[in-house]
């Protein structure tokens, strides 16, 4: 039998959506060489080790993907020079994974196993927990959820143009409204509903059913690392603090990269680059004005997230993940929704030394209030609020506290006005994927659920 000849693709960025890429096109009988800038995998899903770094390190890495810290307590300088991190370990910012991942990691990497912990959502009033949907409300809302749900692509595609708020004045009333006010913006990172997609949401949570959430033990990173091992496993290249400078395109077609001033031929080029800046390394002339300005408009979503470092916290409430809209604080779409996560809390988590404990939370809002200091210092009183109300006396058990804002965390928001790119490009051979382009899922469930749409494009069945 006649070998087919294994064919070669380049990949730039080993974030996990270039990984989750690698991953499944390695197993697949294709040469596979991944460009990353940094020194490190996981993009915008990377954890950090806290005690290796120095304040500069870290205030460098954050501005590379678009944060800072506008709030620490102590300041960020005396966090540093008291070694207060010293057996930390955290993501870039709060992370934790919607319902879909395990299925997207078993496909990519089906030999690995990845050390989850779970939690359904609660909302919690002075030190209390309760479920977010209790059975009582899961049963009253049944009739609606099951008319959702079953709701087929076509239904889903018409509902693409019409936003959540109206689709809430249609069928939201009790549980369902609250239900559909939240879900809606934590699946899209967007606070205002006249924005958001009634069909991506629903897209969503279909995929989701009404599932917890997970966090990886030892953070966000082992599944990273998972990804890169299969990679490298299968024979494929992992190129670290290389920079890709240029995609070539000739005749319409992309032919292969530059990196590092070295010139490589392949058969296909997958950019997981953020889309507005596609053009810093690929020429513009080679694409249709329209899909450069077009791109180029594309709009991400913001946050302001908060990591507490404790000494104590209750058992009532450790291991549990909280969800909270907190309403009329004069952000765009007025209420702000976000979550306070205490899986993050627990000792297996791996992220804080023994006998402390790391929570993380967020709050959403848009690309400029995250830049906007007056509005930040009133997320920042959210979060700490929120935190007040799930664990009242933290301030007594409080060691640091660190603020990261975002930019960027969406590479592009899944609202009506901001139509994701396809990830066929005009251009032959050259494929767009990540957390910009059409697919299922938010966030790190979009990036790799955009590689698996990849691996149908590229593995002839
Ligand atoms: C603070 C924060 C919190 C988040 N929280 C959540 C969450 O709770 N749940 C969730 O689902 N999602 C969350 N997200 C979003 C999630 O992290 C991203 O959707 C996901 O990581 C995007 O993966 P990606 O591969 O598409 O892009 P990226 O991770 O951005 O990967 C792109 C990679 O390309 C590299 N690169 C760029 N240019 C070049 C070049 N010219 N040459 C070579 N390499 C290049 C970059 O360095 C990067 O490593 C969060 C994001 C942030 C920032």
């Amino acid at each position: 039998m006649v070998q087919k000849k294994k064919r070669t693709v380049c990949i730039i960025g080993a974030g996990i959506g270039g990984l989750t890429a690698g991953a499944l096109l390695a197993q697949h009988r294709w040469h596979v060489k991944i460009f990353e800038k940094e020194s490190v995998i996981g993009g915008r899903a990377l954890t950090l080790d806290m005690s290796s770094l120095t304040i500069n390190n870290y205030k460098e890495m954050l501005a590379n993907f678009q944060m800072h810290i506008p709030f620490s307590e102590p300041s960020l300088e005396a966090i540093f020079q008291n070694n207060l991190l010293q057996g930390y370990h955290l993501d870039l910012g709060f992370h934790v994974f919607g319902g879909g991942i395990t299925d997207n990691i078993k496909q990519a990497t089906p030999d690995a196993f990845i050390d989850m912990i779970r939690s359904k959502l609660y909302t919690a009033k002075q030190g209390n927990p309760y479920l977010f949907a209790t059975t009582t409300d899961k049963i009253k809302i049944i009739p609606n959820l099951l008319r959702l749900f079953l709701s087929g692509e076509t239904t889903m595609s018409q509902l693409d143009n019409v936003s959540i708020k109206d689709m809430i004045k249609r069928y939201g009333n009790g549980k369902t409204k609250i239900i559909l006010e939240l879900n809606s913006r934590l699946i899209t990172t967007v606070n205002n509903l006249d924005f958001i997609s009634a069909g991506e949401v629903l897209r969503t949570q279909k995929k989701m059913k009404l599932r917890g959430v997970r966090y990886p033990k030892q953070g966000i990173k082992q599944v990273c690392r998972t990804l890169a091992e299969s990679i490298t496993k299968h024979g494929g290249e992992l190129h670290l603090n290389n920079p890709v400078t240029k995609i070539h395109i000739e005749g319409g077609k992309a032919t292969g990269i530059l990196a590092k001033g070295k010139n490589h031929c392949c058969d296909a080029v997958v950019s997981t680059v953020l889309v507005q800046q596609l053009f810093t390394i690929a020429e513009k002339n080679h694409f249709p004005k329209d899909y450069v300005q077009h791109l180029q408009s594309l709009e991400g979503t913001g946050s302001l997230c908060a990591y507490y470092a404790l000494t104590h916290v209750d058992k009532k409430v450790i291991g549990k993940n909280f969800v909270f809209i907190e309403r009329n604080v004069g952000v765009d779409g007025k209420d702000a929704a976000g979550m306070v996560d205490l899986m993050s809390a627990l000792p297996e988590s791996g992220l804080a030394p023994p006998k402390q404990h790391l929570v993380q939370s967020y709050v959403i809002c848009n690309p400029k209030e995250a830049q906007h200091q007056k509005t930040l210092e009133k997320l920042k009183e959210i979060l700490d609020a929120q935190l007040e109300n799930i664990v009242p006396d933290f301030r007594q058990h409080l060691k640091w506290a660190i603020y990261p804002a975002i930019r960027h965390l969406d590479g592009v928001a899944k609202t009506i006005e901001n139509e994701k790119p396809d990830i066929k490009t005009p251009i032959d051979q050259l494929y767009l994927i990540g957390d910009c382009v059409k697919a299922p899922g938010i966030g790190l469930n979009c990036a790799m659920n955009s590689a698996r749409l990849l691996q149908d494009v590229l593995i002839e069945k």
